[in-house]
């Protein structure tokens, strides 16, 4: 653990500057002021003696003024300051000794010693100053014993006077240094661990990159991030959470090494500094914290079982400034937190440009409605009997005004990461269902539009309010809307069984999505009820190769049709997919093989195509 003190002077230099600035300008009306009293006290002194004493008592309001003229006095504020004292306390001690050691001359002396004793910076400059002056005074003190034969007790005053000021001086400063100890100790160090603070760490990052920098050597930083810190705060209370806290530090920091710094950087993130580390070593002993805490925290007699997201980050390689080598740690630890729990994860370039892309995506996002940056496509899904079209596939389209054209496949994720996903959703929505009413209005036969809907929407308040506006803003019969949800989001199918229920009762269809590939597959249909199952593509791609596949496909049909349910196959790419899919009695398919995802102008086309047949 580096020396604390090293950082004492960075952080204390401003507020040392303040407080000498406050001693100054207190001395510029202190000086005339004593002055003042002094001629009011003393009066009918001769005019020489008045236009020098004024001269003095001025001197500290013009060099404070001269202090915000000249940036030159600024910079050496401190020394002026002290040459000024000495030179003034000079003088004071000459006049002292040419009027045979006044008690008015004594008295000027003594307050202008007190002032400037109470004013240093370093013990050591006080005593240096004080003993000076003793050291003039005793020598004046004595030449006019020598020269004039004579004693008198004023000398003897002001020595004893001097003496007693040096005491207080002397304490005055202890104190100081002691109230500066306390605030470093509260501007360095976090309360609750005792562990160095963000303020700590960047200065010793500072230091530790300097080193490194002149050694050769290069050194790691550890972001560790205490997964689901939050669940024990909320229901073990806060001092609990604060007590697990500070034993969690406490462990981790056995598991470092002595020059190691472990640094409390967020309620519930920590930053370990390993210096003369690169990433092997770092990756080890982020490994030992992760195994460290594989067996339970003891708590106050409780067992508490904690997990953590480490990422790493190296300097000079990822990083040589202490920002970015955070931020970067910051990366490889999300990284790691996706992986799953106590997972450490080291940074890399990929894992830099996959997070600068998302949050790039997720920033185009943010405007891409109101820039007209989304766009809808309509892909066919035909009747496998008539051949005719059944419906369309209402499709999202994303182009990023840099990034150009971006899949859903990557966008819809971040969408609903963010919750973005509510509004973009209702917008897909009201505008396929107007799409569908605008062909309608058009002569053309009514199909079915089917809208993509997540998780996140379905859970929103107000979903089926949206749906019901957006079939009132169009006028669409609710039996021509069909609602698609992914099979893997039917999890939760407790959760979300009054809402479909709801949507149900509204006479809109209910399509499950991706069917196969998810989870719960067959309770859910005992439970839920839907008009129709879009078998995933994965499946229809390896007809005919595979029996399974094929096996699978033919059960789910017959298992649908017992259901009641109507059946979709998506990805229908082959003339022999098509084909086995007939002649199981699949209802319908949809794939690129039976129509691609098409514009409205083009499926427009399609449709009137389809009418005239
Ligand atoms: P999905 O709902 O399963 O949509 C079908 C996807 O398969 C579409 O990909 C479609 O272009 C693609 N596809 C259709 N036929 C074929 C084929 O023959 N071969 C192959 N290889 N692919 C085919 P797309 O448009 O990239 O959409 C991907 C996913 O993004 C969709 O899968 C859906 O889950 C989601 N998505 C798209 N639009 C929306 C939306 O408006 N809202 C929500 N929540 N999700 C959407
Ligand atoms: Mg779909
Ligand atoms: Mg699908």
């Amino acid at each position: 653990m580096p020396h604390v003190g090293q950082y004492d002077k960075k952080y204390l230099e401003k507020n040392e500057e303040k407080y000498i600035e406050t001693l100054f300008l207190i001395g510029s009306f202190l000086g005339p002021f004593f002055v003042f009293v002094w001629d009011l006290l003393i009066p009918g002194k001769p005019l020489h003696l008045q236009i020098i004493s004024w001269g003095i008592a001025l001197l500290l309001p013009i060099s404070f003024t001269l202090k915000y003229v000249s940036s030159y006095i600024k910079r050496n504020l401190s020394p002026i300051f002290y040459g000024v004292g000495y030179l003034i306390t000079m003088y004071v001690v000459y006049l002292v000794y040419y009027n045979n050691f006044s008690k008015e001359y004594l008295l000027v002396l003594l307050l202008v010693v007190f002032y400037y004793t109470l004013t240093f910076e370093k013990l050591s400059s006080l005593i240096y100053y004080l003993i000076t002056i003793y050291v003039f005074v005793t020598m004046a003190v004595f030449l006019r014993r020598i020269n004039k034969n004579a004693y008198d007790d004023s000398g003897l005053v002001i020595c004893i006077c001097l003496f007693v000021f040096s005491f207080i001086a002397v304490f005055h400063l202890l104190k100081r240094n002691k109230d500066k100890r306390s605030l470093r100790d509260m501007a360095l160090y976090d309360s609750l661990t005792r562990l160095p603070n963000r303020h700590f760490l960047n200065l010793h990052l500072d230091h530790v990159f300097k080193a490194a920098m002149l050694n050769g050597k290069s050194a790691a930083l550890l972001l560790i991030d205490f997964n689901k810190f939050k669940n024990i705060n909320d229901t073990m209370g806060h001092s609990f959470g604060d007590a697990v806290l500070k034993q969690a530090s406490i462990e981790i920091k056995k598991c470092l090494q002595e020059n190691d710094v472990l640094a409390r950087f967020g309620s519930d993130v920590m930053v370990a500094v390993l210096e003369n580390s690169g990433q092997e070593k770092a990756r080890l002993t982020a490994r030992k914290i992760v195994e460290r805490f594989t067996q339970p925290l003891n708590v106050e007699g409780l067992r508490i079982d904690m997990t953590f997201s480490i990422g790493v980050s190296v300097y000079p390689n990822d990083s040589q400034d202490a920002d970015s080598l955070i931020k970067h740690a910051d990366i490889a630890m999300y990284e790691a937190k996706s992986r799953g729990r106590n997972k450490v994860a080291v940074f890399n370039r990929e894992m830099f440009e996959a997070i600068s892309r998302k949050v790039e995506l997720e920033n185009g996002l943010k405007s891409a409605l109101k820039n007209g940056e989304l766009s809808i496509v309509y892909q066919p899904q035909i009747d496998l009997v008539t051949g005719t079209i059944h419906g369309v596939e209402a499709l999202l389209r994303f182009r990023h005004p840099e990034l150009g054209m971006v899949s859903p496949g990557e966008f819809i994720p971040i969408a609903e990461e963010t919750g973005l996903i509510v509004p973009i959703g209702e917008w897909v929505l009201k505008t396929a269902c107007k799409q569908n009413m605008i062909w309608q209005q058009s002569g053309l036969p009514p199909i079915t539009m089917a809208v993509n809907v997540s998780y996140r929407q379905l859970k929103t308040k107000g979903f089926i309010l949206s749906v019901r506006d957006a079939l009132s803003d169009s006028g669409l019969d609710s039996k021509y809307l069909e609602l698609e949800i992914t099979e893997s989001v039917l999890r939760d199918a407790e959760e979300l069984k009054s809402i479909l229920e709801e949507l149900k009762k509204m006479g809109i269809m209910l399509a499950i999505d991706d069917f196969g590939v998810g989870y719960s597959s067959f309770s859910m249909l005992q439970h839920l009820v839907f008009n129709n199952i879009k078998i995933d593509m994965s499946f229809i791609r390896n007809i005919p190769e595979s029996s399974k596949a094929k096996t699978i496909v033919k059960t789910i049909i017959d298992m649908g049709k017992n259901l009641n349910c109507h059946i979709t196959a998506e990805g229908v790419e082959t003339e022999e997919q098509a084909n086995y899919l007939k002649k199981y009695s699949c209802d319908i398919g949809q794939g690129y093989l039976l129509g691609r995802p098409l514009d409205v102008a083009d499926l427009e086309k399609l449709l009137r195509c389809n009418f005239k047949k």
